[in-house]
């Protein structure tokens, strides 16, 4: 998409290739974002062991990895928040992942004591394939992906046609940091 202002495919984006047995999966793979955040303890080795949580599930490869971001917190008090947001493949079908996100959440300690709270890890579904969910339990594309610039920034790096410019100008006055490139996440080049 031409009003896209960021750099091409794979730019600022770590990869690792699908496993030969998905190659041969006869499920169909799809192809879907996940925006990963955690703003207590240890926060970017939380998001660490994150991204190999997800690389561990099965039917489950992380094709890419954005840089990771510092950003303000969005209505809410608290610390900082670090972000970055990961391409996966799948076979698994959308509520299935959004259940295996939150047992990676669980893992990791993750409490609701209210809206907004602050949080050891939260990973949330950005978007899936070109499905449009609207469901009680799940919705994607995720409902307040555009009003953010943690989402857009590293999303932008990963699949910069799903990111217009105009989105991007959008959130232009939200404070967020490039802090690490690619190799944060530490899978192999
Ligand atoms: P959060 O506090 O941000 O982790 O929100 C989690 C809640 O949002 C859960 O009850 C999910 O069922 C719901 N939800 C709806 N759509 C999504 C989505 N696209 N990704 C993650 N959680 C979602």
């Amino acid at each position: 998409m031409s009003d896209t202002p960021h750099g091409g495919e794979g730019s600022g984006a770590a990869s690792l290739k699908a496993p030969s047995s998905a190659l041969h999966s006869p499920l169909s793979a799809a192809s879907c974002w996940i925006g990963l955040g955690a703003n207590l303890g240890d926060a970017s080795g939380t998001l660490q062991r994150a991204v190999a949580a997800l690389a561990a599930l099965p039917g489950v490869w992380v094709v890419s990895v954005s840089s990771l971001y510092r950003s303000a917190p969005v209505d809410a008090a608290g610390p900082d928040y670090w972000n970055a947001v990961a391409e996966l493949g799948t076979t698994l079908p959308p509520l299935a992942l959004l259940h295996a996100l939150q047992a990676i959440e669980g893992a990791e300690g993750r409490e609701r004591p209210y809206c907004n709270a602050p949080r050891t890890l939260d990973l949330d579904v950005l978007l899936y394939a070109d499905q449009r969910i609207a469901t009680p339990e799940l919705t994607v594309p995720h409902p307040r992906m555009a009003e953010r610039a943690f989402v857009l920034l590293p999303l932008a790096e990963l699949a910069p046609e799903r990111v217009s410019a105009a989105q991007l100008r959008a959130v232009a006055g939200q404070r967020i940091d490039r802090v690490a490139d690619q190799a944060w996440a530490g899978l192999p080049a």
